[in-house]
């Protein structure tokens, strides 16, 4: 493990104290490039999830959040953004060492588009506004945007901290409340966000993270009646269980799952580019991208030049160490992962 690498707290973010689980459990967080344990953290039971929800309900039912000045919501996020940045580095660091992708793309990608996310929806926080509707007689008739409620948001581990920011964002920037689940792969770069949001300034219990497994926390999240919505990206199976669980509580919900983006190559494309393209489409991020670009379409005049030229550059890539400078793919995030990519490729 890199010695400079701060692995910040791992407790729970319970209205706005560190707490242990009430069960006193943990897990055990490793990182993937050496199987080495990095830390213990604190996993999540069903009656944390419970402490969790009512300290988001009760931030939200008081108004502390969402009725907070819109612009003051705004200047939060903006002072997040701010403390993300200024602590970017070592934000990249870890979760380089949690999730294995190489640290330079940590610092190029994750780190800058995490800042732009809060930035983009701090400056959304004011200017949420409902329409003037044109009806028949003297009447004033309007409508309001309001906030949703306690949003519970469970997130994967492939960019950790971007999507805590993707889901994050938005939630409060329009008034809601939240309490984060954090993939069990990757907990402790959101947990270190939660430390900037205590320093940054928002009220006690608007942000709760609480981390655990998909199957009790996750589940104790979804299944939990004060929670008006739940926001999840991950595997399309994990929303089918979510959205019948959720029934049982009329929970809105929110789905960003994953697919298998097509690329489309002509023989009168810009080979080079095209091959650049293909190639990243794919291998970013180790091939963990909800998106990534795992079907190759290319038109048959160019098709063996194409496939051998793409295997070459492939065979060319720099694996190792994600900490050093020259390698271009780390890890994958887990044996779980590794299996089943090694499962795909065999049945092909
Ligand atoms: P992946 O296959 O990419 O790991 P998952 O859908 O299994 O995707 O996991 C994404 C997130 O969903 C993680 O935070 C995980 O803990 C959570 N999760 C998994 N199963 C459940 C469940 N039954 N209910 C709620 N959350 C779950």
């Amino acid at each position: 493990m890199p010695t400079t690498t701060t692995i910040g707290p791992t407790q729970l973010l319970i209205d706005g104290q560190w707490v242990d689980s009430l069960e006193g459990e943990t897990f055990a967080t490793f990182n993937p490039a050496t199987e080495e344990k990095i830390t213990d953290v604190a996993c999540g039971g069903k009656a944390d999830i419970d402490r969790a929800v009512q300290a988001a309900r009760k931030a939200f039912e008081t108004g502390a959040w969402p009725e907070m000045d819109a612009r003051d919501r705004g200047h939060l996020l903006y002072k997040l953004a701010d403390l993300i940045e200024e602590n970017a580095d070592e934000l990249a660091a870890l979760e380089t060492l949690d999730n294995g992708k190489p640290l330079s793309m940590a610092k190029a990608a994750d780190l800058p588009l995490v800042i732009d996310c809060f930035r983009y929806y701090a400056g959304w926080a004011d200017k949420i506004e409902g329409k003037t509707i044109p009806i028949r007689g003297n009447y004033h008739c309007y409508t309001r945007h309001e906030p949703v409620g306690v949003c519970g948001q469970i997130i994967p581990w492939n960019f950790p901290l971007l999507m805590a920011a993707w889901k994050l964002g938005p939630a409060l920037a329009t008034g809601c409340t939240v309490v984060l689940k954090p993939a069990e792969q990757t907990p402790l770069t959101a947990l270190r966000l939660g430390e900037m949001i205590v320093e940054a300034g928002f009220p006690a219990g608007v942000v709760n993270i609480v981390n655990g497994f998909g199957e009790v926390t996750g589940a104790a999240l979804v299944d939990h009646p004060q929670v008006d919505k739940i926001a999840f990206t991950g595997h399309y199976e994990t929303a089918q269980i979510i959205m019948r669980n959720a029934a049982q509580t009329l929970k809105r919900l929110t789905f960003e799952l994953g697919g298998k983006s097509p690329n489309i190559v002509f023989a009168d494309a810009d080979i080079d580019a095209a091959i650049e393209g293909a190639h990243f489409g794919l291998f970013f991020n180790q091939g963990q991208c909800c998106c990534a670009g795992s079907r190759l379409f290319v038109e048959e005049s160019i098709h063996d030049e194409f496939v051998a030229r793409l295997v070459e550059k492939t065979n060319a890539q720099i694996l190792g160490d994600p900490f050093e400078a020259a390698t271009q793919q780390g890890p994958q995030v887990d044996q779980d992962q590794y299996d089943k990519i090694l499962s795909y490729t065999a049945s092909s």
